[in-house]
């Protein structure tokens, strides 16, 4: 009988220590899940698109092959939406202009209605069509100062109400001189790709910016939004920071592209009516929207129209903005005002709109 005890309980025993020892393996291993998700840095991606750095930080267990797919995503865009690419959907309009309709790609027909949205709630502050003057100012390449009567003469062309965009994918520009330019909305466009990528292959969470644009997807484990650096104009430093749980940032800045000829300082934001660059008190407008097309669009019109203006236009795409000043002063729309923090010690927080 007592042999018989001892060894049942010795078995006991045995089945105790393997269901220990089990049990230890598995907390090990959630701890080390947690340690590995705690610790996930993310993946970062630098490539080169649109004249700019895709800058990109994907989370989760496919992030690099998330990432990959994003910047396929933004170099497939550049294909349909450059007017410098041979045969991409906006050459083809330029080139077939005054005389036809022509099949454009989905997302190139979703990228113009949205921009010719902002350009008729901006009365054309915002303008696709500003080609004819963005090309003879040339600030991408060989900036100069164009002849005041060559301005003059193109004006008349840069007028939207030219793009006939149609509910069966196809698209025309009405007069011959018409031609598009979507600098002004291709790095929001692309942000709002390589998010869809995002969406599409399963990455957990991801940050991507694109020159002056940034896009957001998912949220942070401890969910607290996501912090994203302004610029500060005078410095390559941060001039204060913006807590956005989602959506998408772009800022439109004079120092961006500028040369000076004659003691005149010249920069890359045209104001349609004049063909001048755009002087409306502003050095830098940065917009927050729910797309990436959206917002890198109102920053533009937002720069143009300046800060009263803008105001109307943001209510009615439920969009946001930080407005920094020529005297050095930001002011801050009331949606965005509590997610602001100042970083710079040179500009002031003046005011809430
Ligand atoms: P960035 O290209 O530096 O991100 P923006 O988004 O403000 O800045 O776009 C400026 C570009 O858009 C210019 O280089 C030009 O190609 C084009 N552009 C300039 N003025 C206008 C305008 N009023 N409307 C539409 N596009 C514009
Ligand atoms: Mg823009």
């Amino acid at each position: 009988m007592r042999q018989w005890l001892n060894k049942l309980s010795e078995k006991n025993a045995r089945r105790l220590a393997i269901s220990l020892f089990t049990l230890g393996l598995l907390l090990l291993a959630i701890a080390l899940w947690i340690n590995f998700r705690t610790q996930d840095d993310g993946y970062t991606l630098t490539t080169y698109a649109m004249g700019s750095y895709v800058q990109q930080t994907v989370y989760g267990s496919n992030s690099e092959e998330a990432a990959q797919a994003a910047s396929s995503a933004v170099t497939k865009l550049e294909n349909l939406i450059s007017w410098r690419i041979e045969n991409s959907d906006v050459a083809r309009l330029n080139q077939k202009a005054g005389t036809e309709f022509i099949s454009i790609d989905q997302q190139t027909w979703d990228v113009l209605h949205t921009a010719l949205e902002v350009c008729e709630a901006s009365k054309g502050a915002f303008d696709v069509t500003i080609a004819p003057i963005s090309w003879l100012w040339n600030f991408d390449e060989d900036p100069r100062l164009p002849q005041a009567e060559t301005i003059q003469s193109l004006l008349p062309e840069v007028d939207y109400t030219n793009v006939s965009l149609l509910d069966d994918g196809t698209a025309a520009l009405q007069t011959h001189g018409t031609a598009i330019d979507l600098g002004a909305v291709g790095k929001g466009a692309a942000c709002d790709a390589a998010v869809s990528a995002y969406e599409d292959s399963g990455a957990e969470r991801a940050v991507v910016s694109v020159g002056g644009s940034v896009g957001v997807y998912g949220e942070k484990p401890s969910g607290e939004p996501w912090r994203i650096a302004l610029r500060d104009p005078d410095s390559e430093g941060s001039l204060g920071q913006l807590a956005i749980p989602t959506g998408f940032l772009s800022t439109s800045g004079s120092y961006e592209k500028q040369f000076t000829e004659d003691g005149v300082t010249y920069h890359h934001i045209l104001d349609p009516d004049t063909g001048y660059p755009a002087e409306s008190g502003l050095v830098s407008v940065t917009v927050w929207s729910s797309s990436g097309v959206l917002s890198d669009a109102l920053s533009t019109a937002c720069f143009v129209l300046g800060m009263e203006d803008s105001l109307p236009v943001l209510e009615q795409f439920q969009s946001g903005a930080v407005f920094i000043t020529t005297d050095h002063e930001i002011y801050i729309t009331e949606n965005l005002a509590e997610t602001f923090t100042l970083d710079s010690q040179t500009y002031t927080l003046a005011g809430t709109l």
